[in-house]
């Protein structure tokens, strides 16, 4: 099997969206944008042995590798059309490619977005997707618009990745709620649409809560101060917390794919009323203000966000 079989066989979809000219298939893919609308665009590499083990499946790097990207696109507000996948792979492994393929194309589908072309080489496995999307213009979230008194919120739960790969680390058996929480984290697509009007400024957890709210901060040129004992946990981050009274799961450990946003004292009963709608748990943590320091209030341990470098 060469390269041209490898794609036509495991990668090569029917396009499910009229906007999409051309996919997989030619120099380049088109498709078209609505008049006043932007592309939003962003990519993130999955790379053996930082991102995912040597022994990771398939399907769950297939997953993770789309849901990542979407979650950037969720926290700019906007909705997520297309994408290119550039893999890099060591051998040609039909049944490895077989389950990837299959898990991406289910996830496509789940997530309404459509793979339109790419780049397949040889070499240490490497999976790069970059995600396509549109918005309205004008109406991105970005990070750099937080102002003085904003509430900050946070989606779902924090720490329970990073408590899964701690005990995956450890030789203990993680929980399967916990291995759902590292391998298929859900992005937070339709929140995040809805937040384009209410939010004022978003970010997508992926490197520990206190790192990247740290970056809203310094893009808006604010401060905060949050509440430890506000930050959503669940059950199992709760158990670790009171064993060891160390909170650096959900301040800083990393792979969440929450959103953190701020937003106006007077959207407070909207947000509620959305995450009722949407079923999905919003927690107001702290408050944004001008000191351009983070304060976390009920802390005074250890905070190590993951850096590549
Ligand atoms: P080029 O030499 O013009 O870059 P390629 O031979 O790399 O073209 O790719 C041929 C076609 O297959 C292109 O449309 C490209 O976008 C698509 N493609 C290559 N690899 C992948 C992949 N892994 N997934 C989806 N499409 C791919
Ligand atoms: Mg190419």
């Amino acid at each position: 099997m060469n390269e041209f079989d490898l794609i036509q066989s495991y990668f090569n979809w029917q396009i499910t969206d009229q906007a999409i000219d051309l996919g997989v298939g030619d120099d380049a893919a088109l498709f078209n944008l609505e008049p006043g609308h932007q592309l939003v665009t962003s990519t993130d590499t999955l790379v053996e042995g930082v991102h995912f083990f040597k022994d990771s499946s398939p399907a769950d790097i297939a997953y993770k590798a789309l849901a990542v990207n979407l979650s950037d696109i969720a926290a700019m507000g906007a909705v997520a059309k297309c994408y290119t996948l550039s893999l890099t792979l060591p051998k040609i492994n039909q049944n490895w490619l077989k389950e990837f393929s299959s898990s991406l194309k289910g996830s496509s589908r789940l997530f309404n977005v459509n793979l339109v072309g790419g780049d397949t080489t040889r070499g240490p496995l490497n999976i790069t997707i970059s995600m396509m999307g549109s918005i309205e213009i004008d109406s991105p979230i970005l990070r750099s618009g937080a102002r003085v008194e904003d509430d900050i919120y946070v989606t779902g739960d924090l720490g329970t990745a990073a408590l899964c790969l701690k005990k995956i680390e450890e030789g203990v058996k993680p929980s399967q709620n916990e291995l759902n929480k590292l391998n298929r984290p859900i992005p937070r697509l339709e929140l995040g649409s809805a937040l384009k009007k209410l939010a004022n400024s978003c970010i997508d957890v992926s490197d520990g809560l206190e790192q990247d709210l740290s970056h809203i901060l310094k893009s808006s040129d604010m401060g905060a101060v949050i509440e430890i004992q506000k930050l959503p946990i669940d059950d199992s981050v709760g158990k670790y917390i009171n064993k060891t009274h160390d909170w650096s799961l959900p301040l800083s450990g990393g792979d969440d794919y929450e959103l953190c946003f701020t937003a106006d004292i007077s959207s407070r009963d909207k947000i509620m009323k959305l995450s009722q709608e949407l079923k999905i748990k919003v927690t107001k943590i702290g408050v944004i203000n001008s000191s351009k320091k983070l304060v976390i209030d009920g802390y005074d341990g250890q905070t190590s966000s993951y850096q590549h470098f």
